[in-house]
């Protein structure tokens, strides 16, 4: 077969052009071979990955305890002291760690065979294949330290005596190579320059799979355990934390508090100022809230505008709870982002937990805690107690219902009559929304109004109780005439405040219902009069341009100073069914309630008191000079018909109170 010969060629030539048939089948499947070795190589790694991902995680555990060892204790790292040889993570640790040694094994030999076959110098093949055993040894005792649960000698061994192994084979596998450089020069046959450079092909791809494979491992097994974003650690390795962190707490009897941290305004700055400069945020976030933590505390980003913070070994809540508010404080100051000076604010739940309570309970516990901090508003943080969770599974069953409640009617409104307190004559009524649910019965406001805000239901469902009550006022009016006409009081939400449509929304409803501005009073709450004063003190300017009167709603549970009542627009002061409950034994409350009351007069505002209970009340009130009041014992909030009755009836008298007609709100 002389298909290796050049056509036209001479005789001398042609014995220098000539293959021998076994060579020419060599370099026909060296092609194949090295695909094979090539696809080989790049499966061994692609298996190796899971295996070696599970390494890396107990290598993130070792590195965790250390910091914490640099933190608590110094002294040496005891690695048994974060796992153990039955751990499964250890196990799948070894068994990845010698099924990559077999494939590596085998070609190691194929390798080695055809270097002796070659005829490659004697010593430099026997400390090429000397430089082999070591190497898989050195592995072997790895292997065998580790399923002995020597993990510190383990540790120690796979720095040492691995990278020693290592660098003597790739030496030994250089002077191989440098070897057969030699050879080829000598030999001057085109047949042994193939079957040299197969194998020192092979040699090579060996050498830089080897590298490359540690190379692509380690960043897969990072890649697997980070936030590629921030780089923090993901979710998996975060729980991998705590569930070590309970471990520990198992041990020393320490407790261990989870954060959930959630930004407030995120997406927001993602619409309007793009995905870039909410990576920047995201990252900028990460970098403050790692500043507030201890080297030994863990942050992590479990995706979206979600972290997560683990802190080890607290004391109490309180410890949790500082660090909390650290957080939140560090958000304070504007990050600068790409030109743009972007605020925002976040909400952090809480859970402290003890080695009893399974992980998954403690990151929705801590979720719940979170959604809390959430609706009592936002840049806050709270502490997960259990009832929250009840409060959280029947919101999210109400969510959807409360959707379809505007337009299937299912919300209807009850007024509480306000009296003077010196006459009980009738002043005023306060409608309170209430919504009845088609299998829950009566569901309360508070039940509902901030999943309302939330889902901006309110806006709407404020525009209809504002209508309703306005209709019914103007009806009432008419039908029982009285100086001052009657009032009624309507309660407005933080988000309606914030509404650009609010002012349109009143006017339009005084004009459709012809009822006098000055015969409306828009309660808003002290908490959200302070929420952010500035455009607050506008929209109130505006309501008072258009003559209706304001009131602050449960005065005195919210800023703690009263001065700002000087700047406000404001009409009344509802002082807090909390002052009014204490009022009877002449306690500090009623010294309270008195302040309240001079304040008022001295700003020339009206006072009313809310939830007034009881006779001895009452009377309290009507000695400190309280002007209005509202409370069970005067009537509970009652249907338009009990209202009717209460109507005609006009003045309160002790003890004959109008619960003679109105026993019981409805359900
Ligand atoms: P609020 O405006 O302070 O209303 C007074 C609340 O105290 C009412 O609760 C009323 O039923 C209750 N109350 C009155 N007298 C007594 C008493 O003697 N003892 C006790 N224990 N409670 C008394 P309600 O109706 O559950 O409303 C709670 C809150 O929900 C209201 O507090 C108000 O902030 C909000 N709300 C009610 N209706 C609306 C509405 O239409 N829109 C908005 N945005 N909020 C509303
Ligand atoms: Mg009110
Ligand atoms: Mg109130």
């Amino acid at each position: 077969m002389n298909f290796f010969r050049r056509p036209g060629a001479g005789a001398s030539s042609e014995a220098r052009f000539f293959v021998p048939l076994k060579h020419a089948r060599i370099i026909m499947v060296l092609p194949f071979v090295l695909a094979a070795l090539a696809i080989y190589g790049l499966n061994t790694v692609r298996d190796y990955s899971d295996d070696r991902r599970v390494g890396q995680l107990m290598l993130a555990r070792v590195e965790a305890a250390a910091s914490r060892q640099n933190v608590v204790e110094s002294g040496t790292l005891q690695l048994a002291v974060v796992a153990d040889a039955k751990d499964p993570g250890v196990v799948r640790a070894v068994d990845g760690l010698r099924e990559n040694i077999e494939p590596l094994q085998r070609l190691a030999d194929t390798y080695m065979k055809e270097v002796r076959a070659q005829g490659l110098p004697r010593p430099i093949a026997d400390r090429l294949e000397a430089a082999l055993d070591a190497y898989h040894r050195t592995l072997d005792t790895q292997i065998e330290l580790l399923e002995g649960g020597e993990f510190d000698q383990a540790f120690r061994y796979d720095h040492i005596r691995i990278e020693t192994a290592a660098s003597t084979l790739n030496s030994a596998i250089d002077d191989a190579n440098v070897s057969y450089e030699e050879l080829a020069r000598q030999a001057n046959r085109i047949s042994d320059i193939g079957t040299v450079a197969v194998v020192l092909f092979a040699a090579l791809i060996l050498t830089l799979l080897q590298r490359q494979r540690t190379k692509w491992a380690g960043q897969m097994a990072h890649q697997a355990l980070h936030d590629p974003l921030t780089n923090l650690p993901n979710r998996l390795l975060f729980k991998d934390r705590v569930e070590h962190a309970l471990a520990r707490s198992e041990r020393n009897g320490l407790k261990n508090a989870v954060l959930l941290f959630d930004l407030d305004n995120f997406k927001s700055v993602n619409d309007t100022l793009g995905h870039e400069v909410g990576d920047h945020l995201l990252i900028g976030v990460a970098e403050r809230v790692s500043t507030c933590l201890r080297p030994a505390d863990t942050v992590a980003r479990l995706g979206g505008d979600e972290y997560a913070i683990l802190l080890e070994d607290v004391e109490s809540a309180t410890v949790a709870e500082t660090v909390a508010r650290r957080v939140l404080s560090s958000l304070d100051q504007p990050f600068v982002l790409k030109g743009h000076r972007v605020l925002v604010n976040g909400s952090i739940g809480i859970d402290v937990c003890t080695h009893l309570d399974p992980i998954e309970d403690i990151l929705a516990n801590a979720d719940v805690a979170m959604y809390a901090a959430k609706a009592r508003g936002k840049g806050t943080c709270e502490l997960y107690e259990p009832n929250m969770r009840h409060a959280i599974v029947t919101r999210v069953d109400l969510e959807s219902d409360l959707r379809n409640a505007l337009d299937a009617n299912e919300f209807i409104l009850q007024y509480q009559p306000i009296i003077e307190v010196a006459t009980g004559t009738v002043a005023g009524i306060e409608a309170l929304v209430r919504w009845m649910h088609p299998t829950r019965g009566l569901v309360p406001p508070l039940d509902f109004i901030p999943l309302a805000e939330q889902t901006g239901l309110i806006l709407p469902l404020g525009k209809w109780v504002l209508e309703t009550a306005a209709i019914q006022a103007k009806q009432w009016q008419l039908e029982h005439p009285m100086t001052p006409p009657l009032r009624v009081g309507v309660n407005l939400s933080a988000r309606q405040l914030q509404d650009d449509g609010l002012i349109d929304v009143i006017s339009e409803v005084l004009r459709s219902t012809g009822l006098e501005p000055s015969s409306l009073i828009l309660e808003v709450t002290e908490s959200v009069l302070m929420r952010d004063t500035q455009s607050t003190m506008e929209v109130l300017r505006d309501i008072k341009r258009l003559n209706v009167q304001i009131a602050v709603d449960d005065f005195g549970t919210g800023y703690s100073s009263l001065s700002y009542l000087k700047h406000f627009p404001v009409d009344v002061i509802k002082i807090d069914k909390s002052f009014i409950d204490g009022i009877e034994n002449g306690s500090e409350d009623a010294n309270l309630v008195r302040a309240i009351i001079q304040l008022g007069e001295s700003l020339g505002l009206k006072t009313v008191a809310e939830g007034i209970e009881t006779r001895a009340q009452l009377e309290e009130l009507r000695r400190l000079g309280c002007k209005e009041g509202q409370g069970f014992y005067v009537a509970r909030p009652l249907d338009q018909k009990m209202m009717d009755l209460v109507l005609e009836k006009t003045r309160f008298e002790d003890d004959q109170e109008f619960t003679d007609v109105a026993p019981e709100p409805v359900g």
